[in-house]
């Protein structure tokens, strides 16, 4: 009989009462430290005390009006975005895939109106993940997201990872787009080099093409910068935001230059939800604490220290681990065992990772995680990794 909650996850056996910072505590007391933070969301720990009291303060003023009038918290969290980052203009969702699906409009629509309607191509990349809706998938092109589902919305093309060659030749009259994240997350924690990225954005610049960041996982201040792509020296023209934005409550957003959100006029877009005051209140917070430049520089900091232990940890552990790779807070551990039988060995130590592709076990902490726990977390990664050795 199927389970009353449609069977799409393969779920641990675990599950949590409360948080506190790094911290998930089961019913029982029993307590994890965190590594995963909801898959980069929970930005600024569990039960943040300061996001906890703005979101019940705005929970007892309004939660919702939808998007027929004006909106205080949502002007006050764009005005912060463009204040902070390339862009001109910003649209709330209440997710990373339906940012995917509003970037995909925008980069159409941009050419449409320009008069070049055959302009429809968004090229992207393997490995890539922009989310689950019928474009997103479509956009990603894998076998193991799209098999089953089409026929799938047309005008992708996909792209081996970091072949520039291939990438050049890929672009034609027919190409709206680049769609691409500066450091694959699903994918196994692979980053684009800065060059890269630089050639990315020089190719974009010789053809007009939009170039599209998918910074749902890594932007919002995991790599030590606000956003992965200034790391890079260089801006796109359109880029997704989601995942840490919230800091936990449901919140995305896609932020655009003027030029490439000319198209988008009133009535060509919307969301019931999409920046709600309860959701702009909250993300209006967490962009406050994030874009300061200390708490950034700590980032930077804590992403150095962990990345220092965890190769300790690999070179303790070679028959376990390959290698580190990521940056910041976003790293990932290419495993040598399969990294399921890692995350797994993890829980029994009571630590938590999340896998990834090609075989990475990813590690996504709080970003206010402190040096203490940094050390205990290795210290329980140690630990999963001789019970493996030792099984
Ligand atoms: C998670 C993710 C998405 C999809 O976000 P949802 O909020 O799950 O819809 C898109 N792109 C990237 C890079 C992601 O990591």
């Amino acid at each position: 009989m199927i389970p009353s909650v449609l069977p799409t996850y393969n779920r641990a056996p675990l599950s949590f009462d409360r948080g506190e910072g790094s911290w998930l505590i089961t019913e029982d007391g029993t307590r994890y430290l965190d590594l995963g933070a909801g898959i980069a969301v929970n930005a600024l720990g569990h039960a943040n005390p300061d996001l906890v009291k703005t979101l019940t303060e705005q929970a007892g003023k309004l939660w919702h009006t939808s998007n027929l009038y004006q909106i205080p918290n949502q002007q006050r969290l764009a005005d912060l975005l463009v204040e902070h980052t390339f862009a001109d203009t910003v649209f709330f969702t209440n997710s990373g895939t339906e940012a995917a699906e509003l970037a995909i409009k925008m980069a159409r629509k941009y050419w449409y109106e320009k008069g070049h309607h055959e302009r429809i191509n968004i090229l992207s990349f393997e490995g890539a993940f922009h989310g689950r809706s019928t474009g997103a998938i479509a956009a990603a092109g894998s076998e193991k997201m799209v098999k089953g589902f089409g026929p799938l919305m047309p005008g992708f093309v996909h792209l081996p990872w970091g072949d520039h060659a291939a990438l050049r030749k890929a672009i034609d009259s027919h190409t709206a787009a680049i769609l691409v994240e500066p450091i694959q997350g699903e994918g196994g924690i692979r980053p684009l080099p800065d060059a890269c990225l630089k050639g990315l954005r020089d190719l974009c610049d010789e053809t007009g093409v939009l170039l599209i960041l998918d910074e749902v996982q890594c932007g919002m201040g995991r790599t030590g910068k606000l956003f992965a792509h200034e790391w890079a020296g260089i801006t796109p023209d359109i880029m997704m935001v989601a995942k840490g934005i919230g800091g936990g409550f449901p919140l995305g957003a896609v932020l655009a230059t003027e030029e490439a959100a000319s198209g988008m006029v009133a009535g060509t877009h919307g969301s019931t939800y999409g920046g709600n005051p309860l959701a702009c209140a909250v993300g209006a917070r967490v962009m406050e604490i994030v874009a300061d430049d200390a708490f950034l520089a700590e980032v930077r900091r804590k992403g150095a220290l962990l990345r220092q232990r965890l190769e300790g940890l690999v070179a303790a552990h070679p028959a376990v681990f390959e290698g580190v790779r990521g940056q910041g807070l976003i790293l990932g551990l290419k495993c040598k065992a399969p990294n399921a039988d890692v995350v797994k060995a993890g829980y029994a130590a009571h630590v938590l990772t999340v896998a990834g592709a090609d075989n990475v076990v990813r590690i996504l902490p709080a970003l206010t995680i402190s040096d203490a726990e940094i050390a205990e977390a290795v210290t329980r990664l140690d630990a999963a990794a001789t019970a493996l050795e030792t099984a």
